[in-house]
C-alpha cells in the first residue's frame, strides 16, 4: 500500500458547500454531483459515500466503470446519471440497474430501445441537444425525428431529460456563445413539446453556467467543481463577490494531501540539484526530499516552481519534479528532521496551500491538477 502521502477529504467542508448551493439555488433544483475523474480526484468510493452521509442523492458520472464504483459503494438509494460513454455490451448492465444516461445519436437511441426491449425494462434516457458546444448531441434539425421516435417506443423509453452543455460559460469572452446555445436548447424543448411530450426534467447547466447565468439551472444542476470548494475561475468568483457585494469565499476547499520528509541534506554553494542543471545552489543550502513525483500526479511542470508547507514556513520546490521524488529548499527552516509533515494542498499552522495557488503556478487549471493526482493513494474521509 502507498505510505508516501496521503489524502483527507474532509466532510465538514462538503457540507458547507453543498449548503451554499442550494441555499443558492433554492430546494426545487435537484443538485447532481458531478464525479467524473476519480471525484476530481478526491477518490469516487470515498467522495460518494461522504457526498450521500451530505444529503446528496443524485450523481453523475461519466462512464460506466464509475457507475459502477457509485454502483457498488451507494447501490439503490441514489441516481446515478452516465453523461459520456456507455459501450454497446454495458448497456444491459446499465438498464437492468436503471442507471440513466445521456443519448447524443441514433445509434444509441436504437440500441438502448432494443436493449430494453430484450429485458423488458425501459431505458432511462436523457437527450443531449447540440447547442454549439460541437461535442456530442443530436442537433436541432433532428429533434422532431428523435421525439417521434421516443412516442414510437414509449413502452421500451423512459424519457427522463433533456439536456445540453455549455461552451466555457466560466469565461465572460463566451458570453455570446453561451447566449445562443440556451436559445437553442430552449427551441428544442418548444419542437419536442410540439409532439405532445415532454421530459420530465431539463438540464444544462454546469457550475460556472449555473452562477454566471442562473436561468441555466432549470430543473437540476449538474455541479462538480463547486461542491469541493473551488471555482470554475476567478472570473466567475468575482463575478459572485460582486453581485452579491459580498468578500468572503463562501466555499471551503474539501481536499487535503500530505506526505513527510523522506531525508535531509545539506549542499554546498555551487552545486546542482537533481537531474540536470535547472538548478544551481548559490549558497550552502539545506534540502529535504520527498517521497513524491509526476508517477503519482505531481506535476513535471511544477519544476522550480511549486510551494509546500514543512514546520509551518512555505519552502520552494528546486529541481525538475522527478518520477518519485521532490527536493525542496528547508535551508531556512530550523529542525527540519525525517519524518516531518509536508503540505502539499491545506493547512499547516497558519499556513494554507490552495489548489488554486498551486495551479496557477502552472497554468493548470484546478481540475486538471487535481484529476491527475494518483488513484493509489489512499484517501481518509476525516
Ligand atoms: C464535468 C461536467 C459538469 C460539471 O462541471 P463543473 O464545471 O465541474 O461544474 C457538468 N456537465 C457535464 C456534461 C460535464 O462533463
Amino acid at each position: 500500500m502507498h505510505k508516501n502521502s496521503t489524502i483527507t477529504i474532509n466532510k465538514e467542508a462538503h457540507k458547507k458547500n453543498i449548503d451554499f448551493i442550494k441555499k443558492t439555488f433554492g430546494n426545487k433544483v435537484i443538485l447532481s454531483s458531478v464525479v467524473k475523474g476519480n471525484a476530481y480526484g478526491h477518490g469516487l468510493a470515498e467522495f460518494s459515500k461522504m457526498a450521500y452521509s451530505n444529503g446528496v442523492t443524485h450523481f453523475s458520472v461519466f462512464d460506466v466503470e464509475e457507475a459502477k464504483i457509485v454502483f457498488d459503494t451507494l447501490g439503490k438509494k441514489v441516481t446515478i446519471l452516465i453523461m459520456g460513454f456507455v459501450a454497446d455490451d454495458d448497456l444491459k448492465w446499465v438498464i437492468q440497474n436503471n442507471i440513466e444516461f445521456f443519448v447524443f445519436e441514433r445509434y444509441r437511441l436504437a440500441k438502448a430501445t432494443k436493449t430494453a426491449k430484450k429485458l423488458k425494462q425501459k431505458a432511462i434516457i436523457h437527450i443531449e441537444v447540440e447547442t454549439g458546444m460541437n461535442r456530442t448531441g443530436f442537433d436541432i434539425k433532428t429533434i422532431s425525428k428523435v421525439a417521434q421516435f421516443i412516442i414510437k417506443e414509449k413502452e421500451s423509453i423512459y424519457f427522463k431529460g433533456l439536456c445540453t452543455h455549455y461552451a466555457g460559460a466560466e469565461s465572460i469572452a463566451n458570453y455570446y456563445r453561451v447566449s445562443k446555445q440556451i436559445e437553442i436548447f430552449n427551441k428544442a424543448d418548444q419542437i419536442i413539446k410540439s409532439h405532445g411530450i415532454e421530459p420530465e426534467i431539463r438540464h444544462s447547466a454546469c457550475s460556472a453556467a449555473s452562477m454566471m447565468f442562473p436561468e441555466t439551472r432549470m430543473d437540476l444542476v449538474r455541479v462538480g467543481i463547486l461542491q469541493y470548494g473551488l471555482w470554475p475561475s476567478p472570473e466567475v468568483l468575482v463575478s459572485y463577490l460582486n453581485t452579491k457585494k459580498k468578500k468572503i469565499d463562501p466555499l471551503e476547499r474539501v481536499i487535503s494531501w500530505k506526505s513527510e520528509v523522506m531525508s535531509v541534506k545539506r549542499v554546498k554553494s555551487g552545486e546542482f540539484i537533481g537531474y540536470g542543471t535547472s538548478f544551481m545552489a548559490r549558497e550552502n543550502m539545506k534540502i529535504a526530499t520527498i517521497p513524491l513525483g509526476y508517477s503519482h500526479g505531481y506535476s513535471r511542470s511544477l519544476s522550480n516552481q511549486g510551494r509546500v508547507l514543512i514546520n509551518g514556513q512555505r519552502c520552494m520546490l528546486i529541481g525538475t519534479v522527478n518520477m518519485n521524488m521532490l527536493t525542496i529548499d528547508v535551508t531556512e527552516v530550523e529542525h527540519v528532521k525525517k519524518g516531518d509533515e509536508v503540505v502539499l494542498i491545506g493547512k499547516q499552522d497558519a499556513l494554507s496551500l490552495s489548489v488554486a495557488s498551486f495551479s496557477d503556478l502552472s497554468n493548470q487549471l484546478n481540475y486538471e491538477l487535481l484529476t491527475r493526482i494518483s488513484k493509489t493513494i489512499p484517501r481518509q474521509t476525516i
